[in-house]
């Protein structure tokens, strides 16, 4: 399980730059391979081989004009709820303002580990400039300059050092799926749980200090064994009930991160949104298995809207990781609850499916002698073996003699066809072409 830093600060002080500069390496792997990022707040960083992931919670309020002091107020209590640690950007050429006091007395109280980055400081006059800051009252302060880089090497020591170490469950301690239910609020989250595991567990519950702990618990409902992750952001109500794209985002990150699979809920009434996007994006990241039930359903005038049109929106939606399972379910009158714990497990077998390597050239090898990568500048390509890797999440490499000049295309042509043959649905798969 990941630690969770979150970036808070206010407007312009260089979070978001600061927040490239950590997740750039490893997000460039990411990009080569699936082609697109969703979500430009939320990534990961590893630094001494320690890995971590970032929100940089400015970043999902960036664009409106006149944030009110009370947003900024928000963002820091939901990072001090959610997060592991909080670094905490001001910036020098500005000085301390009311704003950054305010934020820093809501820090004060808090025993995560807090780091405050004193960011521009680009120069030697800088460093002196930077020391008004002690009068935060929060300590030592680290100087960067999150444009050059300079600095950020001794934060990211201190913070790799304080962050907790978070309990791990292995597959052999644990072997059962492990399940997150996830979406915006009131879209029957706490519902679906309880009709489907029968009892008031997931009631509002405000234990102080569990904050950090995403706890399994182990389930035997309908002949299935699973574990359901309960993290405190999903179990608590939110103390923020705000219906914004940033409170989902960071009420869910942890139980995905932590989950197998993830069972997306909306709310039939309101269709598919940007926050549900949001999170969908984010479980796809993870390389986690995914499953959508649209519910209260019985909400919905069936002879206005078929559930063919709504799956055909939400798909589009989606695009271009449309192989995904989109069940109509209501948890208030408990249709389809069987079927979509069903679906869930089938996702996470599906995930966790090996094809057996003479069986996969077989397939994959007629279909790419039959249609081979488009040639390039007059260069033929050649893919004579591939196989999936022994990895926990599906991931297939074909070997060519000119890996490069195999473009996106043509990957998601391979993606289709293994998804044609076997059943991925409701499962990322990667694709990687290597040299021979
Ligand atoms: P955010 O609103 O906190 O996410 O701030 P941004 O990352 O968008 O940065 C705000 C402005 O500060 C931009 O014009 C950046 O180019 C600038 N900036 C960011 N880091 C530095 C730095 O290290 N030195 C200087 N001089 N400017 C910076
Ligand atoms: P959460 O915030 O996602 O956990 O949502 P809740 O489970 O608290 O549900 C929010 C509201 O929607 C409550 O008033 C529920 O009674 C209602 N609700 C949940 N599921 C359904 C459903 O399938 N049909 C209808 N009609 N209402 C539902």
């Amino acid at each position: 399980m990941n630690n969770i830093v979150a970036i808070v600060g206010r407007p312009n002080v260089g979070k978001s730059t600061f927040f490239n500069r950590l997740i750039q390496r490893r997000e460039a792997i990411v990009d080569s391979v699936s082609g697109v990022t969703r979500d430009r707040n939320y990534g990961k960083s590893e630094w001494n081989g320690k890995e971590f992931s970032v929100i940089d919670t400015g970043g999902y309020i960036k664009g409106s004009d006149d944030i009110f002091e009370g947003e900024i107020r928000k963002q820091v209590e939901l990072a001090i709820d959610e997060a592991d640690a909080i670094i905490f950007v001001v910036d020098v050429e500005e000085g301390i303002t009311p704003m950054d006091e305010e934020v820093a007395k809501l820090l004060r109280k808090v025993t995560k580990p807090i780091l405050l980055a004193v960011n521009k400081v680009d120069n030697g006059k800088r460093e002196q400039d930077a020391l008004e800051f002690y009068n935060l009252g929060l300590g030592e302060y680290f100087t960067i300059a999150g444009m050059s880089g300079s600095g950020t090497g001794e934060l990211l020591d201190k913070l790799v050092e304080v962050l907790p170490e978070l309990p791990e469950a292995t597959e052999e301690e644990n072997p059962l799926p492990r399940f997150c239910v996830v979406g915006r609020p009131n879209a029957g989250k706490s519902s679906f749980i309880n009709a489907l595991i029968g009892e008031d567990r997931f009631v509002v519950t405000d234990i102080a200090g569990t904050t950090r702990d995403a706890i399994d618990t182990k389930y035997n409902r309908f002949g299935f064994e699973f574990n359901l992750v309960d993290t405190a952001g999903i179990r608590r109500k939110a103390k923020v009930k705000e219906d914004l794209e940033f409170y989902s985002v960071m009420r869910s990150v942890r139980a995905i991160e932590h989950s197998d699979v993830c069972i997306l809920m909306i709310d039939a009434t309101r269709g598919f949104e940007g926050q549900d996007q949001n999170i969908f994006w984010l479980a796809e990241k993870n390389r986690k298995g995914i499953v959508i039930l649209v519910n209260k359903w019985d909400l919905v005038e069936k002879d206005t809207m078929s559930t063919r049109d709504y799956e055909a929106k939400i798909r589009k939606e989606i695009e271009p990781f449309t192989d995904v399972p989109i069940l109509f379910v209501s948890a208030l009158t408990k249709q389809r609850l069987l079927k979509a714990l069903e679906t869930a497990v089938q996702v996470y077998e599906s995930r966790k499916q090996r094809i057996p390597t003479s069986k996969f050239n077989e397939h994959m090898l007629a279909i790419i002698e039959h249609m081979p990568p488009p040639a390039l500048k007059g260069k033929y390509i050649k893919i004579k073996y591939c196989m999936q890797l022994p990895t926990p999440m599906p991931q297939f490499v074909f070997f060519a003699n000119l890996p490069q000049y195999v473009k996106d295309p043509y990957k998601r042509f391979l993606e289709n066809k293994i998804r044609e043959k076997w059943d991925f649905s409701g499962v990322p798969i990667d694709i990687y072409i290597r040299e021979k």
